[in-house]
């Protein structure tokens, strides 16, 4: 269970190497996420049964980080460093049994301490009969035990202050109602169901477009169905991979990973920016006059309003209506 980087002892991570190039990507951003200064990968740890499956020194299971940070000047030493937890410590007449393998005595007052230390933090382990497994043990893991990508979302955005910071980039061939409808919606200042309930203005909570899930602006414009057909259409139109967003930030974001450079990235990013505003509009069309969502009005609406725009504002460019359908010529 436990997977590690042979060569630097660095990288143990809860994820499976069959998600291939995916878990590289994975890998780094555990690595380098840190929440309230704790990299996010240390929110999660291996709930200890048998001892089995779970690493000593290199995997999280006890304390705030894994035991090879902890305590570096023993893991510096130990002789066997990928080593089991049943390998180094078991249960006898209802005592821990420690087993060592030094390369050498201890020798300085450090890392005696460090011994110290760690036997202390030893003494209340308790091995059992039961397989051992990797929980998430978020801030939120007290009320909802089962790991699930929104938990991880929710610790991410209460760590980085949403909205403080963060001013998404300005499209410059849209208008700019649209562009600030954008900075308002990424600040959480449209009025979407869940900031009225936050008003205490009692409205509901089910999406005005597919009156299933919660309506909030992450949901309104990534993981709604109406949001994520429209993306996959325009994605397809625009031969460009999938939009892969967990947030409105990262919907916003895209053009800068899609693979696009100079215009067709430009156009890109304005099209992301007019679908989110005709998603908006048809939300509040379906919410105020019952009209129906129909997915196919709203991509052609976002092409033909693209159209629009991009034709009469992004100057010394000449692009027909034809080419702009076919996009790839642009
Ligand atoms: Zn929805």
């Amino acid at each position: 269970m436990a997977l590690h980087n042979d060569r630097n002892y660095g990288d143990f991570i809860p994820v499976k190497r069959s998600l291939g190039g995916v878990w590289s990507n994975i890998v780094q951003v555990l690595n380098i996420t840190v929440v309230e200064g704790i990299q996010l990968k240390n929110y999660f740890k291996v709930a200890v049964g048998n001892g089995e499956e779970t690493s000593f020194w290199l995997d999280h299971w006890i304390g705030p980080k894994p035991l090879k940070d902890s305590f570096p000047l023993l893991f510096n030493i130990e002789e066997v460093k990928d080593c089991n937890l049943n390998c180094c410590l078991g249960n006898r007449n209802d005592m821990v049994r420690l087993k060592w393998r030094w390369k050498r005595p201890l020798s300085s007052e450090a890392e005696i301490n460090e011994m110290v230390g760690l036997c202390s933090l030893l003494s209340q382990v308790e091995l059992n009969q039961e397989k051992d497994e990797w929980k998430w043990f978020g801030p939120s893991a007290i009320v909802d035990p089962d790991f699930s990508v929104r938990l991880v979302r929710q610790l991410l955005e209460s760590g980085s202050n949403r909205g403080v910071n963060y001013v998404p980039e300005r499209c410059k061939w849209i208008p700019d109602k649209c562009n600030i409808f954008i900075w308002r919606a990424e600040m959480g200042k449209i009025a979407t169901v869940d900031a009225l309930n936050r008003r205490n203005i009692d409205v509901g909570t089910v999406c005005g477009l597919c009156g299933d899930g919660e309506e909030s602006v992450d949901h309104l414009f990534t993981s709604c169905d109406v949001a994520s057909l429209l993306w996959a259409y325009i994605c397809n139109w625009c031969r460009c991979a999938n939009i892969v967003a967990f947030s409105f930030k990262d919907l916003i974001e895209f053009h800068n990973h899609s693979g696009f450079e100079g215009k067709k990235k430009d156009v890109l990013k304005g099209l992301i920016r007019i679908g989110c505003w005709v998603v908006w509009r048809a939300r509040n069309e379906s919410r105020f006059k019952n009209s129906e969502v129909n997915l196919n009005h709203i991509f052609g609406e976002v092409k033909r309003v693209g159209f629009l725009w991009f034709s009469s504002r992004k100057k010394c460019v000449s692009t027909s209506w034809s080419d702009w359908c076919k996009f790839v010529n642009l």
